[in-house]
């Protein structure tokens, strides 16, 4: 039986809306829905990797390419201030939804250590 979609298969196949800032064939990005900064960015693979833990080597690619396309977003958005990515990975560290995914914060002061 197909697995459920996780709401950013939803949201890339465009079955739940949301304010998309950039799309290729590896990835897109949207607004989070409850940001955490003034920026606060997502940046999802079209292909599902649950996270982190469950990466393979074939995945190289696309996740390298998050963090590029990241790189290019922080440079048009002009956040020369700094920003954050962040990847949550597993329930202690706060993921919510099993699907790899790179935030980018940016637009105020970012504590470290993190939470
Ligand atoms: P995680 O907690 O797994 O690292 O991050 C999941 C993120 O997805 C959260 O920051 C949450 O606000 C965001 N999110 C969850 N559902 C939706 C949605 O339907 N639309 C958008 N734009 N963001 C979502």
């Amino acid at each position: 039986m197909d697995m459920p979609k996780t709401v950013f298969q939803k949201i890339a196949d465009r079955e739940i809306s949301a304010t998309f800032v950039y799309e290729d064939e590896l990835c897109f990005v949207i607004r989070d829905i409850n940001p955490q900064a003034p920026t606060h960015l997502l940046v999802v693979p079209k292909k599902l990797v649950a996270r982190v833990s469950e990466s393979a080597a074939a995945d190289a690619t696309v996740i390298g390419h998050l963090i590029v396309v990241a790189g290019k977003l922080a440079r048009d958005l002009q956040l020369t201030d700094g920003f954050r990515l962040v990847i949550n990975n597993g329930r202690q560290a706060g993921e919510t939804v099993p699907h790899l995914h790179v935030h980018l914060l940016a637009g105020r002061e970012l504590a470290w250590p993190p939470g």
